[in-house]
């Protein structure tokens, strides 16, 4: 080979390694800039969406499993983690707190280990996720290019019968609460149970459990009417004055499951201005799957089976063995019925969006919660071929776009709205009238805590000449009389 075919051969050769080296980075590294075949409409309405799913039940397994969101884990062990969710192009999550019966004495703390472990996530991953407490938090992560993390409980018993711990939820972040889960409590009859005559019910809810709705909406926490019993969820509606949600439920017109919400409850929703966001669990959105799972035989023999894992499974500390320990066993169990196709599921959507309008329905999958997804739907990476079936029903971009997440941000502001309002109108009501003023003085209140209530509240009245004279007779401090005057100036 003379010296000019040797550098002809050389520059040949590095050229094409040159050529193969992209190529090769291209397989291990997906950000190399590479030029893509056009995107179809479907694939581009879904990457341009702001996707929001309201249920996922992955809390237990970051709890129970030590489930880090980092780590990609197969379809069989889990539906989410943030490859999945970077392949799902999901915006937003409302990871559920979930608080089994099981832990009855320790509800609240069992959700805010819960609580603690969607933070822990957040903390360990801040370059790809962030916690989320707005819909405008939803918005600015989306731009930042971050997954946000946002947290439901589901299962009113978790607040103890008490309004404080209530509170308590919502100030360490918590934005919604289905009112039941499957068991009726103390203030709220669930859909679960409602046929047990060992349960006690109370037609829908108690005087303590409209409160819980009223407390709800001046918090600006969505009231969620998932898993309540029909009576429950008319009675919510009534008494709210916000939009609710159901964060994961489907038709009973096409799924004859109770959970389930019947046309008449889907059209009440329109007049609410709520959202339906459907469930995706093969048995809620399939009549032959739901069908043939519900056989009592099989219920019983799946029961029995797992009652025997608990028993042979106990923890040393007395503590309840969690559904994490027992999921296999009923993932095998319910692996044995074929999964309904993903028509079953569009279907779902379809109608509500028919009968409780276009405007009112979302997805609230249920992902790490149940045991069957219907054919082609494995896990969180899936939901383009949710947008595709869509697409090719005839739905457009916008209306895509909304059931994808427009509809739910649309009643999140809502929500935040009626909460300012009510605030601020409980405060106009708090101000200090000059009776109760006058009836502070009878019961010898001290001048200074007079003075931090005229502050804080203000008054909604003059200090005419009538009035100070009255005040002066009662000895009422020139200081309080002082305060009385700036207040009403401001
Ligand atoms: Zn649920």
């Amino acid at each position: 080979m003379n010296l000019k075919r040797f550098l002809v051969c050389l520059l040949l050769l590095s050229s094409f390694a040159l050529a193969q080296h992209p190529a090769q980075h291209k397989k291990t590294a997906k950000a190399a800039p590479v030029t893509r075949p056009k995107a179809d409409p479907a694939t581009a309405i879904h990457q341009s969406a702001l996707i929001i799913d309201t249920h996922a039940d992955t809390p237990q397994r970051f709890l129970d499993e030590n489930f880090d969101l980092g780590q990609n884990t197969p379809v069989s062990e889990g539906h989410i983690d943030l490859e999945k969710i970077k392949q799902g192009n999901l915006g937003a999550e409302f990871f559920s707190i979930w608080v089994e019966p099981e832990f009855k004495g320790h509800y609240a703390q069992r959700a805010m280990d819960l609580i603690d472990s969607v933070y822990q996530q957040a903390a360990r991953h801040p370059d790809k996720m962030t916690m989320a407490f707005t819909a405008d938090d939803i918005v600015r992560a989306h731009d930042q290019h971050k997954f946000a993390a946002l947290m439901g409980i589901e299962g009113g018993h978790a607040i103890e019968n008490d309004m404080r711990l209530l509170r308590d939820f919502y100030r360490v972040g918590v934005r919604y609460m289905t009112l039941t889960w499957s068991n009726t409590n103390e203030w709220a009859d669930s859909s679960g149970d409602i046929q047990d005559p060992n349960v006690k019910h109370h037609n829908g809810m108690t005087d303590f459990g409209k409160d819980v709705v009223r407390e709800m909406n001046h918090l600006g926490m969505i009231v969620d009417i998932s898993h309540v019993s029909d009576a429950t969820f008319y009675q919510a509606l009534l008494v709210s004055q916000a939009p609710v949600i159901a964060s994961h439920s489907s038709s009973r017109e096409l799924t004859n499951q109770p959970r389930n919400m019947t046309d008449d409850m889907l059209r009440a929703m329109t007049n609410n201005g709520g959202v339906v966001m459907v469930n995706f669990y093969s048995a809620f959105i399939d009549e032959n799957y739901r069908k043939a799972s519900s056989d009592p035989e099989k219920i019983k023999q799946r029961d029995a089976e797992v009652e025997a894992y608990k028993k042979a499974h106990p923890h040393p500390d007395g503590s309840p063995v969690t559904y994490e320990e027992t999921a296999a066993i009923e993932k095998k169990w319910a692996s044995q019925f074929p999964r309904p196709p993903l028509k079953s599921l569009i279907d779902h959507i379809d109608h509500i969006a028919k009968v409780a309008g276009i405007d009112h329905v979302g997805l609230g999958s249920d992902f790490d919660g149940v045991t069957s997804l219907p054919d082609g739907i494995d896990s969180v990476a899936d939901l383009p071929k949710i947008t595709q079936a869509l697409y090719q029903r005839g739905y457009t971009r916008e209306q895509i776009l909304n059931i994808l997440g427009g509809n739910f941000m649309r009643v999140m502001h809502e929500v935040e709205a009626t909460a300012k309002r009510l605030q601020s109108e409980s405060k106009e009501s708090d101000t200090l009238s000059f009776e109760s003023l006058e009836l502070m003085v009878g019961n010898h209140v001290s001048a200074a805590q007079l003075i931090d209530r005229i502050r804080q509240h203000g008054v909604n009245f003059d200090l005419t000449q009538e009035r100070r004279t009255r005040l002066k007779n009662e000895k009422v401090d020139d200081s309080v009389l002082d305060a009385l005057v700036k207040a009403k100036r401001q």
